[in-house]
């Protein structure tokens, strides 16, 4: 063997050892085990990961869209080592400086009089505590979310969740009630202009609360921009609305913000470009980029009164894990030193909503453009004029096989899509050069000829 030799032989047979105890002992999320075929993922850095056999891609999905500093940021990493050599674990009960760090951080990043947060291992678990907030303050049971909605997978919040996700769940959490949400292009209500479907969405979120009787509901639960059901931006006016529902009710408002929270849409909440003011935010993903799972609660001063001298109903061993909490201390640190959040909004306009709008101009595959900051979405399908989707909704197999070659195209290319059901989401890091983002939105192009020869003549 020449040295080249022997090193690639090597790597091979690294990729081989853990592609086979994978396939032998690793449960994935929401897939058919026997059907998977996963990358074994070496290394990454910024924007890009590669595979063991030096394949790399642009992270157009920041994994799942977490990852807003791309892989490895130096000063991630350098903050979990520190904490590392001084104390990588502790219980709930003490105090720690990252811990109340990260606290005061977020608190300080979040609206109005959202101050105190109650820190979770992920989105999930920050869902399940609102809702018990909610219940707890409340004392009433009910809750209230969207179809179209993914709140997580564990009991509670994969019964809020409004898509197929749920359904291996049922019969799932009691007391739980779904609405439709506005989405101007595929409207429930069938309005034709988007102020129409903020007005009928509420009247719909209204008669909702009627039937069911506002006084048995503890919380509306919904995601302040819609996220892995397609990019669903409110109209303005939506979630005031909603916010003067609650309050006429006395129902406690959650803004869901584990995937849009901390700078997706060009803001610290996506819900501050409305000015709302929610009770509870329940965030995870980029409070610290996913290095170490973290998510929480935010949680108004009035409803945390509510467990000033009454036993806060939950915990977890993990809740505030120093690790986790000093990757948010130096990630949020980041995102304001670098102006990172201004960059979303003002690329977000300038750079990616042009170019999109000029992929729709070239692609008649492309039905609808949306999305704000790094966070978009292009809504494919058949026919532009009947708004089919270019695949059936759930779709998987045969059904699902224009979207799994749009995909393969891509990754051809070198670019790591997120597809999902009949829409391309575009959601790279937040850091990511201009240079980049060009290339990824011309390799989507390119992708995109695969999409359009599935239309109908
Ligand atoms: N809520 C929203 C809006 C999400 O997008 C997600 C995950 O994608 C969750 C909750 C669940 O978060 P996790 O997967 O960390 O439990």
């Amino acid at each position: 063997d020449t040295p080249i030799q022997s090193e690639q032989t090597a790597v091979t047979a690294a990729a081989s050892a853990a592609y086979r105890n994978d396939r032998a002992h690793v449960v994935h999320s929401w897939s058919a085990q026997a059907s998977l075929d996963p990358v074994v993922v070496a290394g990454g850095s910024g924007s890009r990961f590669w595979d063991e056999s030096g394949r790399t891609w642009l992270d157009f999905s920041s994994q799942l869209v977490n990852v807003n500093l791309g892989h490895q940021h130096p000063k991630l990493v350098a903050a979990i080592q520190a904490q590392a050599e001084r104390l990588c674990t502790l219980a709930p009960y003490h105090a720690n400086e990252a811990t109340a760090e990260a606290a005061r951080l977020i608190a300080q990043a979040a609206p109005g009089d959202l101050d105190k947060v109650f820190f979770t291992s992920g989105g999930a678990e920050a869902v399940e505590n609102a809702v018990r907030v909610a219940r707890h303050h409340t004392g009433r049971v009910k809750v209230l979310s969207a179809y179209r909605s993914y709140h997580g997978a564990t009991a509670g919040a994969i019964s809020l969740t409004g898509d197929p996700r749920r359904w291996g769940a049922e019969p799932g959490m009691p007391g739980t009630v779904k609405f439709w949400g506005p989405y101007a292009y595929r409207s429930a209500f069938h309005s034709d202009s988007e102020a129409q479907e903020c007005e009928r969405a509420l009247a719909h979120l209204a008669d909702v609360l009627m039937v069911e009787g506002p006084h048995t509901v503890a919380a509306i639960v919904l995601e302040s921009v819609v996220g892995g059901n397609g990019v669903l931006v409110p109209p303005d006016g939506y979630l005031r609305g909603v916010r003067e529902l609650c309050d006429r009710h006395g129902i406690v408002m959650v803004a869901d913000e584990v995937m849009v929270g901390f700078g997706r849409c060009g803001e610290w909440f996506a819900i501050d470009r409305w000015g709302v003011v929610p009770d509870l935010i329940t965030f995870a993903k980029g409070v610290n980029c996913g290095y170490v799972p973290l998510g929480g609660v935010i949680i108004s001063e009035r409803i945390a009164q509510t467990f000033a001298h009454r036993v806060f109903p939950g915990g977890l061993t993990y809740s505030g894990h120093p690790l986790a909490c000093a990757a948010a201390v130096a990630c949020l640190n980041v995102y304001r030193e670098e102006g990172l959040i201004e960059r979303v909004r003002r690329l977000g306009e300038e750079l990616v909503r042009p170019a999109l709008e000029q992929l729709k101009s070239r692609h008649p595959s492309i039905g609808e453009v949306r999305g704000l900051g790094m966070f978009w979405a292009l809504e494919l399908v058949r026919d532009p004029a009947s708004r089919e989707p270019l695949v059936p909704y759930n779709a998987t197999g045969a059904d699902n096989r224009p979207m799994a070659e749009f995909a393969a195209a891509c990754k051809d290319r070198g670019l790591w899509p997120f597809v999902h059901f009949n829409r391309v989401h575009i959601a790279p890091p937040l850091n990511i050069s201009q240079a980049d983002l060009r290339t990824g939105l011309d390799i989507i192009d390119e992708a995109l000829n695969v999409a359009d020869r599935y239309l109908v003549q």
